[in-house]
């Protein structure tokens, strides 16, 4: 009788790395590293914990999702991280999206509109240790004017409509990346030029609606 290979969840995230992310052609050796330090496997809820790497979403419990490792790939390679940046995070979630952007940025200040996802990713992201991280439970959409402007945004859950105030909290060229649509959705970079902002579509995406 064969036994069920161990789960090797170093290795594992070694494979995700490789498989569903350089070979799609990201080759940011920092974007690249950062995905194969954080331990993925300690953002999921336990019955998860084997299906962490896989090629795409998992339920995190209330009805949300953490995100494919290919989409956190991508939208924070839109970012163009330096490691300097103030970053303006809607959607908290797992708070795997966050430790990924706290390993590439300066600081990560981080919104979730459901206080049990938000508590917990907040034990999470300090057990691991970050300590450039602010965190907030409540609505997103108007983002954190306090704290404002970002050199980045990254919303991860889907707007109907592309937001016209968010954007006024990105710094001179910063951009805003966000899923789009109801339904079908298209994944945008909003980029400030002054009053003015320049929108681009970039992927097909599929997220949580925001709420
Ligand atoms: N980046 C997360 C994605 C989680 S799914 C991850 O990979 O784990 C989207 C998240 O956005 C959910 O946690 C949901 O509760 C949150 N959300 C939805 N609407 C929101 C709002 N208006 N403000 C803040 N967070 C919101």
């Amino acid at each position: 009788m064969r036994r069920k290979k161990e789960f090797d969840p170093h290795l594992a995230r070694l494979e995700m790395v490789r498989n569903q992310i350089a070979r799609r052609g990201f080759d940011d050796e920092r974007l690249l590293t950062a995905l194969g330090r954080v331990p993925r496997h300690d953002y999921v809820p336990p019955e998860q914990v084997e299906h962490a790497y896989r090629d795409g979403p998992l339920s995190i419990g209330q009805g949300q999702t953490i995100s494919q490792p290919y989409i956190v790939a991508y939208m924070t390679n839109e970012l163009a991280l330096k490691g300097t940046e103030r970053i303006l995070e809607i959607g908290t979630g797992s708070g795997y999206q966050t430790a990924i952007l706290a390993e590439l940025a300066g600081e990560v200040f981080t919104v979730e509109v459901i206080d049990e996802l938000g508590q917990r990713a907040r034990a999470q992201l300090k057990k691991a240790g970050y300590e450039n991280i602010s965190f907030r439970i409540g609505d997103g959409r108007i983002g954190w004017p306090e704290q404002a402007p970002f050199d980045g945004i990254i919303v991860t859950a889907a707007a109907e409509r592309s937001p016209v105030e968010l954007p006024f909290q990105l710094k001179e060229g910063a951009s805003m990346i966000i899923p789009v649509g109801g339904g079908m959705q298209t994944l945008e970079s909003v980029t400030r030029r002054g009053e003015r902002f320049d929108r681009k579509s970039l992927i097909s995406v599929r997220f949580v609606p925001l709420v």
